[in-house]
């Protein structure tokens, strides 16, 4: 990726996000546009740095470990990906917010690894609203049940939810999953739970994010619409 295309790509994202503001009567101040740089070289997170870009996400553990080591301390991290229990110990303490929490097991073992250390993670809890198969995430009706439980665990702090939608290829059949989404957390809020803010909605992709933020999201995770197409 040409690193003034970088620049170009991220100004882009920050108007789109701006005319999806105006076009559900929000404020651009109440986004945060996370920078996906999952598989992406240090050379082109520096160059989204250099835009101004400060927020960046990663889906693997060592990777993102390996970027902190190598990247300006500026730098606010978030975890986005797929987590396993036994990776927790080398992740809780690097992130600004970790947005994939989707089991109560693995909120359990953050809860157990911070609280050696002392630490209070923030969390999103990562709902499955489509039900797919393929992706990870609570189930609305199992998270009403579970969250009191998950609520009483000392070492987290739970902000909000994510959710990914599924690929679509009318970004407007997403809305439905956004929409579903922000009316979880409203569910949630009103259950009252003393340790539970549903501040945050961490939703909308590249193909998807301006029919995120009509929806309510406070977060974007856009990862090829800043950085081009993955090889994987
Ligand atoms: C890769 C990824 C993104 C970014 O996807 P793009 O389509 O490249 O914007 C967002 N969220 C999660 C959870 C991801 O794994």
């Amino acid at each position: 990726m040409v690193v003034q295309n970088i620049a170009e790509n991220l100004a882009g994202i920050k108007e789109a996000i701006r005319q999806a503001c105006v076009k559900s009567g929000r404020d651009t101040d109440t986004i945060k546009l996370i920078a996906v740089s999952k598989n992406f070289s240090g050379a082109e997170i520096e160059a989204a740095y250099r835009a101004g870009q400060r927020f960046f996400g990663e889906n693997r553990v060592q990777e993102l470990n390996a970027k902190i080591d190598l990247l300006p301390p500026e730098i606010e991290w978030h975890f986005i990906g797929t987590l396993q229990r036994n990776k927790v110990k080398n992740l809780i303490g690097k992130t600004a917010l970790i947005h994939s929490v989707d089991s109560q097991a693995l909120a359990e073992e953050i809860n157990k690894q911070a609280q050696k250390r002392a630490l209070l993670v923030d969390v999103l809890l990562q709902v499955n609203i489509a039900r797919e198969t393929t992706k990870h995430g609570f189930e609305a009706e199992k998270l009403i049940e579970q969250i009191e439980e998950i609520s009483k665990l000392s070492g987290i702090k739970i902000k909000g939810l994510m959710t990914i939608a599924p690929l679509v290829e009318n970004p407007e059949e997403a809305r439905p999953v956004f929409r579903e989404l922000r009316m979880l957390a409203q569910t949630i809020e009103r259950m009252n739970l003393p340790t539970v803010e549903m501040r945050e909605l961490s939703m909308g992709m590249s193909h998807d994010f301006q029919v995120a933020v009509e929806e309510g999201a406070t977060l974007v995770r856009i990862g090829s619409g800043i950085f081009g197409r993955r090889n994987y």
